[in-house]
């Protein structure tokens, strides 16, 4: 992460705002084919930055999901992807990843114009990680998915486990970091051998629509790839309700997670859940104290807080709690807010104009808890538009407030005292979530000893948002449960299947 500048001040906004030619807007893509939703009816996709439409969505409809199911659930059933040999699959992978690499800067300003992330972060962070996704997962798909045994019991009989993809998945994703979180359900599932139907979250889709058309460029078969927009309360919710639907990958709220799991039992569907998050980051008095301000400013501030794991509970020892919250509130307000076009811009518009609204309620319930509001609390424009939060900290706060407990999901951290270690674990695990956690602090062995007790699927010791395809990702507890990244992930794409031969 780029080091706080002392003193920054607010960045300018370009004029120029290039939205590259959008890839089919207003489309579907069914069976290999860009077409109208079944109603023609269109929703306005707008930029958070200056609350213009970019372009215009298709509004897809239940007839649209099963059609687009259809399509998956026939290249499955019918079409060589799932039948074809995991080392040319690998090769379509890898093809996505070098085509992503190559439509970086478009999927860079689509990300930018849609979820108000800044295209700096985009194109360091997010990026190399989406197509390394793709170069991981089809290198997993080439080594050996299958074992041969034989038993000890009888000499005649051999074992051949195999492991074989699931079907059809529909991978239902939230607004917020559209693309990552896409690319981590789409290139295990592909992978695997399974065919896909994506239903990005209605706020952000300007990403899929690309990826659907990366994937139709890089060779994946017609029906094997199918995107569908629209409400998920009605079309989502198809997916889940749909039998040719074999598993659900969700990444959302924990709320819409509950409501899958029920619903999915009905078709006994398999399920991954990458839920909700009220991360504690334990700062101790021996910690690198810059370090500490950096990894706790960007664990809260990075992408304006619309992070899943973001730091968002700061548990501080209180013997260096007033000076810490005096300077990662310094840090606050001189944090550059901006168009995230801009390279110098730190802190993007909050990405609709609802979650701008939730985020603010929250901040008014933290000026009215007997929080002190020690930074930000604001709100800012360009030009009079814009939907900016400006990086706000609550200092002297419990961990039974509200704003400690409840997923804000914006640029708003509550900062806690504590006393002991006993006391720091006991705050950190007293949440409903366990989706990532941190510890600062210049004692490594006691740094470990924490880690173990962290009821949390991600620990950071001294440091932050550290992502890796390698690195299994996901939450404990109410967060939800599966891994996305790693060797697990591939495998909860497949299912088992033992055959038994005997030679005899
Ligand atoms: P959300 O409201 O739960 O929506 C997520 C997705 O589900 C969207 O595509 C949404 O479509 C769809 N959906 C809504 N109702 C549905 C239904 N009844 N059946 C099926 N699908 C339905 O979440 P969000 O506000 O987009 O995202 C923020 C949440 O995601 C936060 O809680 C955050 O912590 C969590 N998150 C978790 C992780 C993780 O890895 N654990 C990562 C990122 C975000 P529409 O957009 O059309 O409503």
């Amino acid at each position: 992460m780029t080091p706080v500048p002392p003193g920054a001040q607010p960045s300018a906004s370009p004029n120029d705002r290039p939205l590259r030619k959008a890839i089919a807007p207003g489309k579907l893509m069914i069976a290999g084919k860009w077409r109208d939703a079944e109603t023609g009816e269109t929703t306005d996709n707008l930029d958070p930055t200056t609350e213009a439409v970019t372009t215009k969505i298709a509004k897809g409809t239940v007839n649209d999901a099963n059609a687009a199911v259809d399509a998956a659930y026939d290249a499955f059933e019918e079409g060589p992807w799932g039948r074809m040999h995991h080392e040319e699959r690998a090769k379509i992978l890898f093809r996505m990843a070098d085509l992503m690499d190559e439509r970086a800067e478009d999927l860079a300003i689509r990300e930018a114009m849609d979820m108000g992330m800044p295209y700096k972060d985009f194109r360091e962070i997010i990026m190399p990680h989406c197509s390394g996704l793709f170069r991981f997962f089809g290198g997993l798909a080439m080594s050996a998915m299958n074992g041969s045994y034989r038993s000890s019991y009888e000499a005649d009989i051999r074992i051949l486990t195999r492991r074989q993809p699931l079907g059809v998945v529909a991978a239902i994703t939230p607004f917020n970091f559209p693309l990552a979180l896409s690319c981590s359900k789409i290139a295990p599932a592909l992978a695997a051998g399974n065919t896909i139907v994506h239903k990005p979250a209605s706020d952000t889709p300007l990403t899929a629509l690309a990826m659907a058309q990366i994937a139709l460029d890089a060779g994946v078969p017609e029906g094997a790839y199918n995107l569908i927009t629209g409400p998920g309360g009605s079309i989502g919710d198809a997916l889940v309700a749909n039998p040719k639907v074999d598993k659900i990958a969700f990444t959302g709220s924990t709320p819409v997670g509950q409501g899958i799991m029920r619903k999915g039992a009905d078709t006994m569907k398999h399920l991954t859940m990458e839920l909700g998050g009220k991360s504690p980051n334990i700062v101790f008095a021996d910690a690198n104290i810059e370090s500490a301000l950096q990894a706790a400013f960007w664990g809260i501030f990075w992408n304006k807080g619309e992070v899943c794991v973001a730091g968002s509970r700061i548990l501080v020892e209180r013997a260096i709690y007033d000076e810490f919250v005096e300077r990662l509130s310094v840090m606050a307000r001189n944090a550059v807010l901006g168009d995230p076009l801009d390279p110098a811009t730190m802190i993007g518009p909050i990405a609709s104009r609802g979650e701008y609204d939730k985020v603010l309620r929250y901040v008014q319930a933290g000026k009215e808890s007997a929080a002190r509001l020690s930074a930000g609390g604001g709100t800012r424009t360009i030009n009079g538009k814009g939907l900016f939060i400006e990086a706000t900290v609550f200092a002297d706060a419990t961990n039974d407030m509200t704003i400690s407990q409840e997923e804000i999901f914006g640029p708003v951290v509550p900062i806690i005292p504590f006393d002991t270690e006993d006391e720091a674990i006991r705050l950190a695990n007293a949440t409903s979530y366990g989706l990532a956690s941190g510890i600062q602090t210049g004692d490594m062995g006691r740094a470990l000893r924490l880690a173990d007790r962290i009821k949390a699927g991600t620990v950071w010791l001294n440091t932050w948002h550290k992502y890796h395809p390698n690195a299994p990702f996901g939450g404990f507890k109410m967060s939800g449960f599966g891994r996305e990244q790693g060797s697990e992930a591939l495998e909860s794409y497949t299912q088992y299947k033992t055959v038994w031969a005997n030679l005899g």
